[in-house]
Parts: C-alpha cells; sequence; structure tokens
C-alpha cells in the first residue's frame, strides 16, 4: 500500500458538497481507504480569473491501486460528479488531481507525478500542508511545509473556510 496525496476542487454548483461528496467517494475506492483529509478552502482562482472562488481540499489515501489505475479512477470519478469538459483553468464542478504518489516519479504525456504545478499553487499547498508538512517532494528535494512557505506571497488568496457557510 501506498500513500497518495490528491488534490480536490471545484467551483460550480454546491461546490463545497461536490469536494465532500469527492473525498467520500475516494474512501470508498477499490483497494484504497482515505487516511486523512484537510480542512475545506475558499481560494481565488489562478489563470481564468473571472469565474467564481474554487473549494479546495487535499486527501491523503493509502491505495494498492498504480497511479495509472488511481488516474483512470479519478478521472470515472470527475465524470460521475458532473464534471463536463471546460476550458482550460476555467470552471469545473469537480477536479481531482494526483499530487503525490509516494515518492514515485513518472514522467509520461498524459500523466505527470509530482503533478506539475503543484510547487507554485497555494491553493494545493495550503491545505496540503495542512495533512502532509513533511511529505517530500521527490524532484525538489523539499517538504510541503518548506515549499508553502518560499512562495511568494499573492498569487490568489486563500482562506480556510470549514465550519463557516460557504
Ligand atoms: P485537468 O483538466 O487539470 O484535470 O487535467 C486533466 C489532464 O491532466 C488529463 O489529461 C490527465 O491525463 C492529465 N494529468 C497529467 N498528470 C496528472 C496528474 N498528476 N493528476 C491529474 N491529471 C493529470
Amino acid at each position: 500500500m501506498i500513500r497518495a496525496y490528491l488534490s480536490i476542487g471545484a467551483n460550480l454548483g454546491d461546490a463545497r458538497a461536490s469536494c465532500l461528496q469527492a473525498a467520500g467517494a475516494l474512501d470508498r475506492l477499490e483497494q484504497s481507504r482515505l487516511v486523512e483529509r484537510s480542512g475545506l478552502y475558499r481560494t481565488e482562482p489562478v489563470g481564468v480569473r473571472d469565474q467564481p472562488d474554487f473549494v479546495n481540499l487535499a486527501v491523503c489515501i493509502q491505495t494498492g491501486l498504480d497511479p495509472r489505475p488511481l488516474l483512470e479512477r479519478l478521472q470515472a470519478l470527475e465524470r460521475e460528479l458532473g464534471r463536463v469538459p471546460s476550458r482550460r483553468w476555467g470552471p469545473r464542478a469537480i477536479d481531482l488531481d494526483l499530487l503525490l504518489y509516494g515518492e514515485r516519479v513518472i514522467q509520461e504525456p498524459d500523466l505527470v507525478v509530482p503533478h506539475p504545478r503543484m510547487h507554485e499553487r497555494r491553493f494545493v499547498l495550503a491545505p496540503l500542508a495542512e495533512i502532509a508538512p513533511r511529505a517530500v517532494h521527490p524532484l525538489l528535494g523539499r517538504t510541503v511545509g518548506e515549499l508553502l512557505a518560499g512562495l511568494a506571497a499573492g498569487g490568489g488568496a486563500v482562506e480556510r473556510i470549514e465550519g463557516e457557510p460557504a
């Protein structure tokens, strides 16, 4: 069993409910169980700015699935939870990204692990640091906590919202 870290995000419909639903579905994934989840964050869109704020969280699963079957399950789950194809970095009902798979490095056309942009995104690193501050990025040789601390100011505000109305 490997520990994998995933990022969940949504900004259409009831984004908060979709995110929690996705986390619940990950606990029911074959050969897998949810080990930990971060709180929920409201985050400003990065890239395409004229769209609603996102809700984001990070989860840790323990899984016996290899990375590619795991990615396929994540994509199936995105379809199930109502994601329709949209423009890159545009609004979405649910987005599931594989951030880290143990300390494996994978560079294939349609599967890149660690996720190629995770280290520069506050909306990924802030929730992830809550559950895995000492997890190591195998290419950068730095922990998630260090990567978050090293981010330049700005670049999309994030605010923890768990326990408050979305
Ligand atoms: P997105 O629209 O951001 O969800 O990106 C989906 C595309 O990214 C799919 O074509 C995936 O094959 C590809 N992809 C590459 N690496 C990853 C990863 N680590 N996690 C999720 N999707 C990935």
